[in-house]
This record gives C-alpha cells, structure tokens and sequence, in this order.
C-alpha cells in the first residue's frame, strides 16, 4: 500500500478508479481488477464527433474524432509502453498486456492519432520512450511497427505507405 500513498482517489468505475498523484498532479486511470491480455476493460463509445482533434479526442476516421462516452476515459495517460488500445473498430478498451490490480491503465497515443494536436514529450521514463510524442504520420516507421494500432491507423499507414510490413 505504501508506495501508492501519494495517489488519492478521485472517482471510482466499473473495473477501474480516476486518481491523482499528488507529486506531480497528474490525473490517472488505474485497474481496480486484474485483466488478462486480451480481455475488455470497458465498452465505449462517442459523446460527440468533431472534424478537428484535440487533446481528449480519439480519432475513428478521417476528420472524425470522438469525444469518450464514459468521459473519465479522457484521464487515460500516454506510456510508451502502453497496456490497453482503444479499438476503434470493436469500440472497446482492449488489453494489450496482463494488468494487475492498481496498475495504472495506459495507451500510445499514435496508436489511434494520426496527427497530434499537441505534441509532447513523454516522461514515462521506460527504455523504449519515444521521447517526442507525434501523431502516427510523422513517427518513424520502425517505432510505430512495434505497437499494436487501430485497424484506422493501420488502413492510413498502407495508404500512405508508411508501413508496407503490415
Ligand atoms: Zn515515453
């Protein structure tokens, strides 16, 4: 327990919680049930559709961007090495690896971003950090290829020829 000491809860769900670490203020979503690769951490779907991206939106189509029905999802971080995709397909959040309970519950944000509105530079601090965080046009082709990505992503990727390994 005590080496979650500085994260205070902030709302709970089904399957996980919204909290906030008081280091450095970041609001997180964290898996209040362990999960399996593969397995579904919730159903979701849009609130509204908008034509331009922004930071809590996720892209389905071109021009076509989600706002998240449950809106807590919107607390879901980037990590570079993330565990759950948002299948934009299947429209649900599909685990990538195993979770265990308190794990806190992130995606690659290239994985369903074609272009960023802002890019960032992540802190996840993991050996594979991507450093500049981008959308999936401008990413180097053999970062992206490592990465599970949205069957959206994927199709423009081809398209544009990007990644003929897929
Ligand atoms: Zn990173």
């Amino acid at each position: 327990m005590s080496n979650h000491d500085h994260l205070k809860f902030i709302s709970g769900h089904p399957n996980c919680e919204v909290k906030q670490n008081m280091l450095n203020e970041q609001i997180g979503l964290f898996a209040t049930t362990s999960f399996t690769k593969g397995d579904i951490v919730i159903d979701f779907d849009s609130s509204k559709i908008v034509e331009t991206p922004n930071y809590l939106t996720v892209q389905i189509g071109e021009n076509k961007h989600i706002h998240l029905n449950p809106e807590y999802l919107q607390y879901t971080n980037h990590s570079c090495e993330p565990n759950v995709l948002f299948n934009t397909t299947t429209m649900q959040l599909e685990c990538l690896t195993n979770i265990a309970i308190g794990d806190e519950i992130t995606f690659f944000y290239p994985a369903t971003e074609w272009m960023i509105s802002q890019k960032f530079n992540c802190h996840c601090g993991k050996p594979t950090c991507v450093g500049l965080v981008q959308g999936a046009a401008e990413l180097p082709t053999e970062v992206l290829k490592k990465y599970k990505l949205s069957d959206f992503i994927s199709a423009m990727a081809k398209k544009y020829n990007r990644l003929l390994i897929f």
